[in-house]
């Protein structure tokens, strides 16, 4: 590249356009309408300044003043653009990985969604409307989750990481709390079982070993410092082979005999028998609790199919005293997460389960069902004539659980497979992620994968009409 002369470049910066030239400019006037005068203004200089830059460091260009304004504007839409991109927006998870945790973990039922919407303006958080007096929040979904779970009560916090540090520091803080060697597990990065127990002030005394950890040698590690038994299902990955660890029961008896809490974390939170879509290795909030223990912690996000919460599920007694503690009410949530919540029960009240809650409907959809589908929107997108140059495709393959649930589950699936003639997969796969809205794929054996489990029915046509405008 040519060194450019200094009297070259300073006409070019001086033909650049003044911010309020491009003020005027029908693209800034058309981007003013969604996003302010102040945030325009923000951007034109923005853009202005990256021209002047660029031009700086490499320009043989002699554009005149029309095409410098041209190209000020372009790069003001392009900035909008990015800019409109940014922020949690809705996208189209055709990835088959239902809970999915770079893309909101649970999408949210109808039921869940319109209570969202009713609670958004004022609403009955701490209100009796019957009494006119004031009235407990969160009273209504606790006494529904307690009823669901069979539990005397129900506390719900931010998350399941705010529950496990919250009923360790309650219950543990100064003492020790016995775990097996094979629980200490982490959980998506940030959840490690260890850390959460040093930050409660309870110390950890391990016992046993990775793959096989008996009752006796909880036994044997229980001492005048002991508070309570923990155990974590240790819930994205499993051992096989040689394991052994104790039942819940014994453990329950255990504890109970020295006077000691049996808590367990069981994470993914399955409020009903999964079995029918073959989770069967996930633990049931219930039968925890009828199996002994004293308190069980579970995520609302996770295979219950609500919003971010976590669920402190146990006897009266200890659930009064975590409620009654200082420290929840810097854990607590706010109204749309329990109006999320409650409507999100609802469907398990009303025995509608796997039919209302998206990640129970997902799940429980069968490959044949998804064949079937993933067969008509081939048909539908080869009428779409503009989509005449994608070669389709129906392939096999799995879709997973994700959300850190259910590792070794695979549930088969039917894909739809892309490819272009003169698009590479990887810019098919930044086209469709790209589109509005995005639609995120997965790229295998060199084509781009629709999975449509996870895909809502009502967001085909959407999908439909994106592939259609690729080329
Ligand atoms: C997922 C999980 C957590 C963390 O739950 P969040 O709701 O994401 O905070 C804690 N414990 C177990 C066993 C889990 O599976």
């Amino acid at each position: 590249m040519q060194p450019k002369t200094s009297n070259h470049l300073n006409a070019i910066l001086q033909n650049l356009p003044s911010i309020d030239e491009v003020l005027r400019s029908l693209t800034a006037r058309r981007i003013a309408l969604d996003a302010g005068e102040r945030q325009t203004a923000k951007m034109v200089r923005r853009a202005t300044e990256e021209l002047r830059q660029e031009f700086r460091s490499n320009s043989n260009g002699d554009q005149g003043k029309e095409e410098l304004l041209v190209l000020t504007t372009d790069r003001l839409d392009r900035i909008w653009r990015a800019e409109q991109a940014a922020g949690t927006r809705r996208v189209i998870n055709a990835t088959g990985v239902v809970i999915h945790t770079n893309l909101g973990r649970s999408p949210l039922s109808e039921l869940a969604r319109e209570a969202v919407q009713n609670a958004a303006g004022y609403c009955s958080l701490e209100y009796d409307t019957g009494r006119r007096q004031r009235g407990r929040r969160g009273q209504r979904v606790e006494e529904l989750m307690a009823e669901l779970t069979g539990v005397e009560d129900v506390l719900i916090v931010n998350n399941c990481a705010a529950a496990a540090f919250f009923v360790l520091s309650v219950f543990a803080a100064g003492g020790e709390v016995v775990i097996s060697r094979g629980e200490l597990v982490e959980i998506g990065g940030d959840f490690r079982v260890p850390d959460v127990l040093a930050q409660s002030g309870a110390t950890l005394c391990e016992v046993g070993t990775t793959n096989r950890t008996k009752v006796s040698d909880y036994e044997k590690a229980i001492g005048s410092e002991t508070r309570l038994i923990l155990r974590v299902h240790p819930s994205n990955y499993k051992i096989v082979g040689f394991t052994a660890s104790p039942d819940l029961p014994e453990l329950a008896t255990l504890a109970h005999k020295h006077g000691l809490l049996l808590y367990e974390d069981i994470g993914s939170g399955a409020l009903i028998d999964l079995s029918r879509i073959r989770l069967i290795d996930e633990p049931i909030v219930g039968r925890s609790i009828a199996d002994g223990a004293d308190i069980v912690t579970f995520s609302g996000d996770k295979l219950l199919g609500g919003p971010q919460s976590g669920i402190i599920a146990g006897k009266k007694e200890h659930i009064d005293r975590l409620r009654s503690h200082p420290l929840y009410r810097a854990l607590r949530v706010d109204k749309l997460a329990y109006a999320a919540l409650e409507g999100t029960l609802n469907s398990y009240s009303r025995d509608e389960a796997f039919s209302e809650i998206p990640v129970l409907r997902m799940m429980s959809a069968s490959k044949s069902d998804i064949n079937d589908r993933a067969t008509r929107f081939i048909g539908r997108l080869a009428g779409k004539t503009s989509a005449g140059r994608l070669d389709l495709a129906l392939i096999d393959g799995v879709s997973a659980v994700g959300g850190g649930a259910a590792p070794a589950v695979h549930l088969e699936t039917v894909l739809i497979g892309l490819t272009h003639p003169e698009l590479s997969v990887r810019r098919l796969e930044e086209s469709l992620r790209k589109s509005d809205p995005p639609v995120i794929c997965r790229i295998v054996d060199d084509r781009v994968m629709i999975d449509l489990r996870t895909v809502a029915e009502t967001e085909e046509e959407l999908v439909l009409n994106i592939i259609a405008t690729l080329n």
